[in-house]
């Protein structure tokens, strides 16, 4: 059933008066899923002032009724489950399976971050004189702007809003225009849920015009961003000349490094999880697999077995254990890719075409591609291909391994696998990343931690954790003459 989608300003939601853009179904292109409308600069500027309004009272109501009024939408969020993964999967095609793991991710954000807004707590701090007190308060900024992206557009909105509007800010949200119905599904909780007008809104369109309005308005204080490292580093530069905070989530080109006394079994399992699990596209996915020469050969035929067993399809077809990719844009760039490694001298080791069989032709569909000797020079070792291609490498050590994974411009997740103690926490010493892992897959994480990269993987506070409501407050310090 094709949807027709709505823009929420201001407490209420409206068609909008704009020109208005389809949605596809990646499994099956001919299918429009629904239109949606290109808010206007009128429209941007009403959510945007009704924002800024409604931020006053927000700010002021205590926290815990901010709290009472999200596990209302945590309710929303469990009774609506099969909604949302429904949505989920018809418009970005991750598996149904996938998209409830996804919203149970979103919920999990949701649930810790209140918790982290009821705990917003400042501290007194002894004076250098007698006769005075001093302490300090976290306060709200104002209007944010979220500018969201396609791969999780139900649990990093999660992640970005719980905090931003448990600290007493009010939002503005932008979904990824391949994404917008998980967007206002998600809208829609907090508008069951009773917020106040004002306090979150929802603009449909693309990201040159309305989100490019969203991160230099005049009105907003902050903006949390997740998405390409090359929008988000023109964001930074646009935001920053108007002195508005940045949130930057970017990309990645993810290592696995497995040493020769690992679990080969565990980790060919973490490689082909992390690697195909959402078609690859996920800012963890494990894109790099460096393996130490000894078990080169006998690691590269088990995660040729693993990945042989995925089953392409339709993400509603419960066989079906990887969907398409979000969009013919991504099947373009993939294949480019996939010939960019084919012509470099890689070995196809899997996969390596688009996938035309039968009715996958109507879709956005990838063969689990697996290229082995690949060696660091080359592109598809170098920049992230956001798709299901797993490229892998021999390193002849531990130094040589860190070596390859520090290289890359990224700095987001990484993994190793080994049983040497020693060897391990010379890898987290020395590795490069946001967050790291022992023995478990790059994309392994949960909520109450920090989650963000370095280099050019991520920029400003992290999200999630504790990190993830500082970003959104800042202090304010007094001092009392007693
Ligand atoms: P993208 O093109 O950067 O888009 C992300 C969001 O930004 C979308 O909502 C997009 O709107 C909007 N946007 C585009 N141009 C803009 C502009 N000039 N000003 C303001 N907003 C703008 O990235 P994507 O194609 O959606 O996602 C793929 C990338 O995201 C990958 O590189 C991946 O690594 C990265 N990613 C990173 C993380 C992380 O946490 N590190 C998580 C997920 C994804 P439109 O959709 O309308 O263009
Ligand atoms: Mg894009």
């Amino acid at each position: 059933m094709e949807v027709t989608g709505r823009l929420y300003i201001d407490g209420s939601w409206t068609e909008g008066a704009g020109k208005r853009f389809e949605q596809r179904n990646p499994a099956r292109l001919p299918e429009v899923t629904g239109t949606w409308p290109e808010a206007t600069e009128a429209e941007v500027h009403k959510a945007l002032a009704a924002a800024e309004s409604a931020f006053r009272e927000w700010s002021r109501a205590p926290a815990v009724k901010r709290g009472d009024l999200f596990r209302k939408v945590l309710a929303g969020i469990d009774a609506r489950r099969d909604e949302l993964a429904a949505a989920l999967t018809a418009e970005n095609g991750k598996t149904l399976k996938d998209s409830h793991a996804e919203i149970q991710s979103g919920y999990r954000e949701m649930e810790f971050q209140v918790g982290e807004g009821l705990r917003l707590n400042g501290r007194t701090t002894p004076s250098i004189r007698e006769g005075i007190f001093s302490y300090d308060v976290r306060v709200p900024l104002g209007v944010v702007s979220v500018v969201s992206p396609w791969n999780f557009p139900f649990n990093v909105p999660c992640r970005k809003i719980t905090p931003a509007l448990m600290a007493g800010n009010t939002v503005v949200l932008k979904p990824a225009s391949l994404t917008p119905r998980t967007g206002e599904l998600f809208v829609d909780l907090f508008h069951e849920a009773g917020f106040p007008p004002g306090v979150i809104s929802f603009l449909t369109g693309s990201g040159r015009s309305v989100g490019s309005k969203l991160v230099t308005a005049s009105e907003v204080r902050a903006v949390s961003f997740t998405g390409s490292t090359e929008v988000g580093v023109g964001i930074h530069k646009r935001a920053s000349g108007q002195m508005i905070r940045t949130q930057l989530e970017m990309g990645g080109k993810n290592a696995l490094v497995v040493l020769a006394d690992a679990d080969l079994e565990a980790a060919a399992e973490a490689a082909v999880t992390a690697a195909y699990t959402c078609a690859g596209q996920w800012c963890t996915a494990t894109s790099r697999l460096i393996v130490e020469a000894p078990v080169y050969d006998q690691l590269l035929r088990r995660v040729v077995e693993k990945a042989k067993e995925l089953k392409i399809g339709d993400g509603t077809d419960p066989e079906a254990t990887m969907g398409p990719v979000c969009g013919s844009d991504q099947v373009e760039s993939i294949a480019r890719y996939l010939e960019i490694g084919k012509s470099s001298g890689a070995t196809v080791s899997l996969g390596g075409n688009v996938a035309k069989d039968g009715k996958l032709a109507e879709g956005c569909f990838i063969e689990p591609t697996i290229f082995s000797d690949v060696t660091r020079d080359m592109v598809i070792a170098r920049e992230e291909i956001f798709g299901p291609v797993l490229s892998v490498i021999k390193a002849e050590s531990l130094e040589e391994a860190i070596e390859i994974t520090n290289e890359s411009e990224y700095g987001l997740t990484s993994s190793v696998y080994t049983r040497d103690i020693e060897r391990a926490m010379r890898f987290v010493t020395e590795v490069e990343t946001g967050f790291t892992h022992i023995n478990l897959m790059t994309s392994y994480r949960e909520p109450q931690l920090p989650f963000g990269g370095v280099k050019m993987s991520g920029f400003g506070l992290p999200e999630a954790g504790s990190s993830g409501i500082e970003f959104f407050t800042e202090h304010k310090v007094v001092y009392i003459k007693q």
